[in-house]
């Protein structure tokens, strides 16, 4: 059986092959991604135009599973002036003096513009718990503070698609050993990967927790194979397109008759 992408019920990570293609031929499905994302281009168009609801894109995963690769993908028939991207690193002092979700919602889109986080509030339940950055008292009761949080989001009119960006160890240490060796990626890798990357099995447990915590109707989770670029492209460009298409977005009503005017 194939492996489901979107998550209705819960799920073990480990029934997930990173390297899972659905047996699809890569050039091909090159070519459907682009038509895909023109698609996005086109839809976004309109949801620019209407300025009433907003897209949010979460993608979530471990250092170098492709999430800037996504990002970029994602976003290349899409007009900038209508998306915003936001990096979370770790906390600065003045977002630590906040709640946690403070830099989080300030970071959230306009109406009318595609918003993808790279990371986001999850880390808060991911990196936070394994590497100990805080008591269970304090990440635990995270998971419902962020389903309110999301559910108001969804409420206000923002459509939530989260991607967990699945890839296995060994593609990590592939991906890692090129940031070292590879001059134009060195300036991506720290120190710090290592360490994280050493605590991969509590990782694992950690993100199947948000996962299975965290993924209602209305913002569930996508666990996108990640070991091969193309699938990974592919999919999430489907499940976008597929979202936004959902919206039945139109072109705005003109606000008075526009039959009264000529341009001379
Ligand atoms: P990168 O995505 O490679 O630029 O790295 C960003 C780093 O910031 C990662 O190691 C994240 O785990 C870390 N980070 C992001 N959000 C948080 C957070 N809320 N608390 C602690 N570390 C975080
Ligand atoms: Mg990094």
């Amino acid at each position: 059986m194939l492996q489901n992408v979107v998550v209705k019920s819960p799920i073990q990570l480990k029934d997930h092959d990173p390297a899972e293609d659905f047996g699809l031929k890569k050039e091909k499905t090159r070519q459907a991604t682009r038509r895909l994302l023109e698609r996005i281009g086109g839809l976004q168009a309109k949801l620019y135009a209407n300025t009433r609801r907003s897209v949010l894109v979460v993608l979530q995963g471990m250092d170098a599973s492709g999430k800037d690769g996504a990002t970029k993908s994602l976003l290349e028939f899409v007009n900038p002036a209508g998306v915003e991207v936001t990096d979370f690193k770790a906390p600065s002092s003045e977002e630590l003096a906040h709640d946690f979700l403070w830099r989080v919602h300030h970071a959230v889109p306009r109406y009318g513009r595609i918003g993808v986080f790279n990371r986001s509030h999850y880390e808060d339940v991911l990196v936070v718990r394994v590497m100990k950055l805080a008591t269970k008292e304090v990440w635990a009761p995270r998971f419902e503070q962020i389903n309110r949080f999301e559910l108001n989001l969804h409420e206000s009119g923002y459509l939530l698609l989260k991607f967990y960006l699945h890839i296995s160890s060994d593609e990590q240490a592939e991906r890692l050993r090129a940031r070292i060796q590879d001059p134009a990626k060195n300036w991506k890798f720290e120190g710090a990967d290592l360490r994280m990357r050493e605590r991969w099995n509590d990782f694992m447990k950690a993100y199947e927790d948000a996962i299975n915590l965290t993924s209602p109707k209305h913002a569930r989770w996508h666990i996108i194979p990640a070991d091969k670029k193309w699938v990974r492209d592919h999919l999430i460009a489907k499940y976008v397109c597929a979202a936004m298409e959902e919206m039945e977005l139109s072109w705005p009503k003109p606000k008075e008759d526009l039959s009264k005017y000529q341009v001379k």
